[in-house]
C-alpha cells in the first residue's frame, strides 16, 4: 500500500505526500511550498526521495529548491520543462515509467494548460496526480496549449479505469460545479454531487480525491457526448473537439 497525505496549502492548493513503508521511500507532488512539507516529513519520520512535478507553474514548483537544499530529494518533472523547473533533476516523457519502492507510475504526458504539463499514473495503486490538467467537474486553463491539445489529452485520462482515483491539483469544485450546472442543468447526478460539495466545502473539508467514474458522470469536459449538454450550448451534431472547446471558451467567460 502506498499511504497518500493530502495537503492543503495556499488559497485553494493541494499537496500530495506519498509514502511506500517497505523501502521507506518518499516523493511529494507539486510542492507548492516546502515548510509544511518539512513539517509533515519530520513528524512521521519519513525523508523525502523525489519531488514530482506536473508543470512549471509557481504554485507548484514554488517549494521544489528549499525542499532539494533541505533533503537532498531528486526532482523530477518533464525534460521539455527543463530550464524552468527550479532543481531540475531527471527528465521524464510520455511513457516513462518512475518507481517508488514496487509502486511504479507512468508519465502520461498532457499538453495544454501548459506545453510540457504531464501527470503520474500509478496504475496498480489505482491513483492519479493530473497536476492542472483535471480538476473535479472542471479542466485546467489553456495557458499554453490549443482546445484541441487539451481535448486530446483528456482523451487519455477519459480512458483510464473509472475506479482510478484523481488527485488533483487544486480545490475548485465548488466554481467548477456552479458553471457545469449552467451547461447542464438536468443532470441529476452533477445535482446531487453539488449537494454533497457544497456540504463538505461548509465544513471545510476537501471534496478531492475523485474518481474518473464521478467525472465521467459530471465534469463538462468529460461529456461532450451528452445531448442534453449539446443542446444547451447549441452545438447539437458537432465534432466533439468542437464541443469542448464552446465548453471552455464559456467557462473562461463564466
Ligand atoms: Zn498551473
Ligand atoms: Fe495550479
Amino acid at each position: 500500500m502506498l499511504t497518500v497525505l493530502q495537503l492543503p496549502v495556499l488559497n485553494d492548493n493541494y499537496i500530495y505526500l506519498l509514502h511506500d513503508p517497505v523501502s521507506a521511500e518518499t516523493a511529494v507532488v507539486d510542492p507548492a511550498v516546502a515548510q509544511p512539507v518539512l513539517d509533515i516529513l519530520e513528524q512521521k519520520g519519513w525523508r523525502l526521495t523525489y519531488i514530482l512535478n506536473t508543470h512549471h507553474h509557481s504554485d507548484h514548483v514554488g517549494g521544489n529548491s528549499e525542499l532539494k537544499q533541505k533533503t537532498g530529494c531528486t526532482v523530477i518533472a518533464a525534460l521539455s520543462d527543463q530550464p524552468r523547473i527550479p532543481g531540475f533533476d531527471r527528465g521524464v516523457v510520455d511513457g516513462d515509467v518512475i518507481t517508488l519502492g514496487r509502486h511504479s507510475a507512468k508519465v502520461i504526458s498532457t499538453p495544454g494548460h501548459t506545453s510540457g504539463h504531464i501527470v503520474y499514473h500509478f496504475a496498480d495503486d489505482n491513483l492519479l496526480f493530473c497536476g492542472d490538467t483535471l480538476f473535479v467537474m472542471g479542466c485546467g486553463r489553456l495557458f499554453e496549449g490549443t482546445a484541441e491539445q487539451m481535448w486530446q489529452s483528456l482523451q487519455k485520462l477519459k480512458a483510464l479505469p473509472e475506479s482510478t482515483q484523481l488527485y488533483c491539483a487544486h480545490e475548485y469544485s465548488q466554481a467548477n460545479g456552479r458553471f457545469a450546472l449552467t451547461v447542464e442543468p438536468d443532470n441529476r447526478q452533477l445535482q446531487q454531487r453539488m449537494e454533497m460539495i457544497n456540504q463538505l466545502r461548509a465544513q471545510h473539508l476537501p471534496t478531492v480525491p475523485s474518481t474518473i467514474e464521478q467525472e465521467l458522470a459530471t465534469n463538462p469536459f468529460f461529456r461532450e457526448d451528452s445531448s442534453a449538454l449539446q443542446k444547451t450550448i447549441h452545438k447539437i451534431n458537432n465534432r466533439p473537439v468542437d464541443v469542448f472547446t464552446e465548453i471552455r471558451l464559456l467557462k473562461d467567460r463564466f
